[in-house]
């Protein structure tokens, strides 16, 4: 896109204007808390400004100013991404969504909400479980990412295995387009096949189409408390054999999530407890059924024999809350459990579940290539694993080594049959990737839907594709 010369003073007179003084900032000093997320990889610049629209009209207001001044728009959530998707460029807007986190509506009857896009994602699933409902999607990130974040990603999480990602749980949105013009998608009713399937495609676009300023989400009955199992694996190839074996069955747990070696000693060590694993465990699996009553009991009691068979050094399972709670407390305290070795440096990679455990097997041979711990955690019931890599962040050598080690966990995943991104997306840091994967026919045609809805590159230049398309 052209940057019209005179734009900074002249936009942020318009800006102003259109959020008032509160709404805008330059400030180089607050403005660089919002040149990137959490990805360590992904290139970032400086934005000429952050601005905190209220309401649509008011991101109206800002994507009709910055187009008339050819000034790139960067939408943003709570900036948690871990693709850099909501990373600066020099001299864009960035626009934050935070002030937007209205729950504007529960139709309890109909099972839908329908809220403002910098809801917090706990928050929404807090205040829908007041009505015995359920907002599935839970990135472990749940407790401050928004749910703009989560459909631009298309985030999945712990229970994706039962019930899908974001756009599973996503019936319409209302998105800011290019040319400044409100545009709404899908419907309020549980079928509806009129037209595209334009919700779905703004879903996981990762900022570059538009700016969602609304969407009208699905619900569920609120499960039954889960029960927990888990089971402790002296060797990988006997846990993704497990996995395979739960698969083939057909049984659907709730949550089916894997642990590694280096995972499970690094958060025994910052819990300062046992996870029941065992000395010298290889792989520890934990599964949840949400059933309730008898079928839950029926259903983990079959994966408990499943892991015995497949030979399971040690399963337990429990109805108790607190230890199943403490079981998936462990789970999550992964990353934060490594932050002791160093800084993390986590992976996004999804391959047939039936190969999980080759993928482990080439994240220790990565491992010692590089000379970097590799803690390899995921969502087993999918296939989604986030090998993450620890490394000094004051050694250009190791950060050189640890990008390495994510490039060829990446090629590791793709020659399993798997693909570059589960959850996490492109954003700035995996572009060639997604070139790779899709193919340059697949290319020509997310450039074409591109440029359709966003002929002057004015939302988010430089993620998903380079910005040159040479
Ligand atoms: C510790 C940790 C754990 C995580 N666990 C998970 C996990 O389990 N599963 C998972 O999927 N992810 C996970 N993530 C990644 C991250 O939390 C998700 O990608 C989340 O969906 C991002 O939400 P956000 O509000 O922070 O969005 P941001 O990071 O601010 O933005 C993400 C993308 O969405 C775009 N965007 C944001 N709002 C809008 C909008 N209103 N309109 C258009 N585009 C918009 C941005 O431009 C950017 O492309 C984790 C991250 C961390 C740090």
């Amino acid at each position: 896109m052209t940057t019209d010369a005179a734009a900074p003073a002249a936009l942020s007179t318009r800006l102003r204007a259109a959020l008032g003084d509160g709404g805008v900032q330059v400030d180089p000093d607050v403005t660089s808390g919002y040149s990137r997320d959490m990805m360590p990889l992904a290139p970032f610049g400086t934005p000429f400004a952050v601005v905190f629209p209220e309401t649509a009209e008011q991101v109206q207001e800002v994507v009709r100013a910055c187009a008339e001044h050819g000034v790139p728009i960067v939408p943003r959530g709570a900036g948690s991404g871990l693709s850099g998707a909501a990373n600066a460029i020099d001299g864009c807007v960035v626009l934050v969504t935070t002030r937007m986190n209205r729950i504007l509506e529960v139709d309890a009857d109909n099972r839908l909400a329908v809220v403002e896009p910098g809801v917090v994602n706990l928050d929404l699933r807090t205040a829908v479980e007041k009505h015995g409902l359920f907002y599935p999607p839970d990135p472990s990130s749940y407790d401050w990412c928004t749910i703009g974040g989560n459909l631009s990603t298309n985030a999945g999480g712990l229970c994706c295995v039962k019930y899908g990602v974001t756009t599973d749980s996503v019936l319409g949105i209302e998105v800011v387009l290019a040319d400044g013009e409100l545009l709404r998608t899908g419907r309020r009713t549980v079928k509806g096949v009129a037209g595209y399937d334009l919700t779905k495609l703004f879903v996981g676009s990762e900022g570059t189409l538009g700016v969602i300023t609304q969407a009208t989400l699905a619900l569920r009955p609120l499960p039954q408390a889960p029960g927990t199992l888990v089971a402790a694996f002296g060797a990988v190839g006997a846990a993704g054999e497990a996995v395979t074996r739960v698969v083939r069955a057909g049984l659907v747990p709730s949550l089916m999530e894997i642990m590694d070696s280096v995972s499970i000693a690094a958060v025994e060590a910052h819990l300062k407890t046992e996870l029941g694993a065992g000395k010298g465990a290889a792989a520890l699996l934990i599964c949840q059924s949400d059933s309730g009553g008898e079928a839950a009991r029926a259903e983990l009691a079959a994966i408990e024999r499943i892991c015995g068979e497949a030979g399971a050094e040690l399963v337990h399972t429990t109805f108790d809350p607190a230890e199943g709670g403490m079981l998936l407390t462990a789970r999550r305290a992964v990353l934060m459990a490594l932050e002791v070795y160093g800084a993390w440096l986590t992976d996004d990679v999804c391959v047939p579940r039936t190969r999980i455990a080759e993928l482990i097997v080439a994240c220790e041979r990565i491992s010692a290539e590089v000379g970097l711990r590799v803690a390899v955690v995921g969502h087993a019931g999918d296939g989604n694993m986030h090998p993450t890599i620890v490394y000094d962040p004051t050694s250009a050598d190791e950060f050189a080594r640890a990008r390495r080690a994510f490039d060829d966990i990446l090629a590791a995943g793709v020659a399993l049959g798997g693909t570059v991104t589960g959850e996490h997306g492109i954003g700035k840091v995996k572009r060639e990737w997604l070139a790779r994967e899709i193919g340059p026919v697949g290319v020509r045609a997310h450039r074409a839907i591109k440029s359709a809805l966003d002929p002057a590159g004015l939302f988010n230049p430089g993620s998903m594709f380079a910005l040159d398309p040479s």
